[in-house]
């Protein structure tokens, strides 16, 4: 079965190599927690890299394999031969938790195995069981020509792969479509709740601007037992396409994962790029922003419920607030400082002329650069913003507000911000 495999896969290969496109034949063994590629490189290509230095530990080349493994790379032993395979061990990765297994499931960091020619040529994969028949998988890349496009980001850009005892369940949000997957989570009506808790926390983000951002996003929902909260932790990462991580604790009723903010903080992140870590007051302060918001949006909170949590939020921002916003160093002075910095966009893009709103701005925006593939400057981000809402809104709040001393919005000037005496506040509340 896999020989006959082989020699068919051989034929797909010389074809790849004609047009210098690399495709990648990855076989997923769930049941030895292995992962093995076979490919063939094109001609300009001669080594492999990977995101992560001690991925050089869970490889392993022989002299069959017609590799040869140096610090950070793996080279092509017989140059006249461009094909190559090798087997990673997702039990050594494990150790240094790049990759986690849960009940027969895997989650693996796709730096520790997915080792990429050094040059741009594209390269496809298509994945396989050790019988060659077709496995489920939850990927981030998108699929072309009936592989997954692998290098479509930079090569240290993370991302996740997930396979084994694992449910993908479609979740639509408008016209988009979210690809949740769930790790080993055994009842039906749990996955069945976890599923609806992610779509709902998606249909209120989409209350932005009519639509979800991005389609076809990987979703993982990971059990990692039993903890004090429902959601300890989640993440954006962006190798490929962005995809959003939840961490989970399983145990916890469902209506704990309501009450909680991180799902539409998360999901709220894809409605702008990956921006330079440095700034990251730019996008956590984005996604902070909205989650409260968009839930008061979508009935989940009252506007008074949301607004006592936006100003508890700046409040936590501002008594953390030791320097100018760009130099934050404390989480909370740079998620609530920069929140507060899009709360003042919102009011005055709505107070302009022009009448726009924060979500018409960051619906052009998507309309025109999401997915994007680069990172962003601070700069970049705020000039391209006032490009599209043809103001000066953006770069005046960066030069000003995030680079001054002060936290951008004083406690005493809140009240007058609330929804009972501000109707832009109520308007922006009410999803206007
Ligand atoms: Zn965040």
């Amino acid at each position: 079965m896999r020989r006959l495999q082989i020699v068919t896969f051989s034929l797909l290969l010389a074809a790849a190599y004609a047009n210098s496109t690399t495709l990648y034949q990855v076989t997923l063994l769930a049941d030895e927690g292995k992962i093995s590629v076979d490919a063939c490189l094109s001609a300009d290509a001669t080594k492999l890299v990977v995101g992560n230095k001690r991925a050089s530990r869970y490889v392993a080349t022989s002299v069959e394999s017609n590799l040869v493994q140096t610090r950070s790379s793996l080279h092509i032993v017989n140059k006249t031969n461009p094909c190559f395979n090798y087997t990673v061990d997702l039990h050594k990765a494990r150790k240094d938790r790049f990759a986690y297994q849960v009940g027969k499931s895997w989650l693996v960091n796709n730096h520790s195995w997915l080792w990429l020619p050094d040059t741009n040529q594209p390269v496809h994969a298509n994945f396989r069981d050790e019988n060659g028949n077709p496995v489920k998988l939850s990927a981030p890349w998108r699929i072309k020509n009936g592989g997954y496009h692998l290098n479509e980001t930079p090569i240290h850009w993370t991302s996740r792969i997930a396979f084994g005892d694992i449910e993908i369940v479609p979740t639509n949000v408008g016209e988009s479509v979210l690809n949740v997957a769930l790790l080993n989570i055994q009842q039906a009506q749990k996955r069945r709740e976890l599923v609806n808790w992610v779509g709902s926390a998606g249909r209120a983000v989409a209350s932005v601007y009519g639509r979800y951002p991005l389609t076809d996003v990987q979703v993982l929902v990971v059990p990692i037992g039993k903890r004090k909260e429902a959601v300890p932790w989640a993440e954006v990462q962006r190798n490929g396409h962005p995809a959003v991580h939840f961490f989970i604790d399983p145990n916890r009723p469902i209506e704990q994962f309501h009450a909680d903010w991180t799902a539409t903080h998360e999901l709220s992140h894809l409605l702008h790029p990956r921006i330079e870590y440095q700034d990251r007051w730019l996008s956590e302060g984005l996604a902070s922003y909205y989650q409260y918001i968009v839930q008061a949006r979508a009935g989940m909170l009252t506007n008074q419920q949301a607004w006592k949590k936006f100003t508890a939020g700046l409040e936590r921002g501002r008594k953390k607030a030791d320097r100018p916003l760009r130099s934050a160093k404390q989480t909370r002075h740079a998620y609530w400082g920069g929140a507060a910095i899009y709360f003042l966009a919102d009011i005055e893009l709505r107070k302009s002329s022009t009448g726009q709103s924060l979500n018409e701005v960051l619906d052009k925006f998507a309309a025109l650069h999401l997915p994007s593939n680069k990172l962003w400057s601070a700069e970049q981000y705020m000039q391209t913003l006032d490009e599209i809402s043809q103001t000066k809104i953006f770069t005046t709040l960066l030069a000003k507000e995030a680079t001054g001393s002060t936290f951008p919005i004083r406690r005493a000037d809140e009240p007058a911000f609330s929804p009972s005496q501000n109707t832009i506040t109520a308007d922006i509340l009410g999803g206007n």
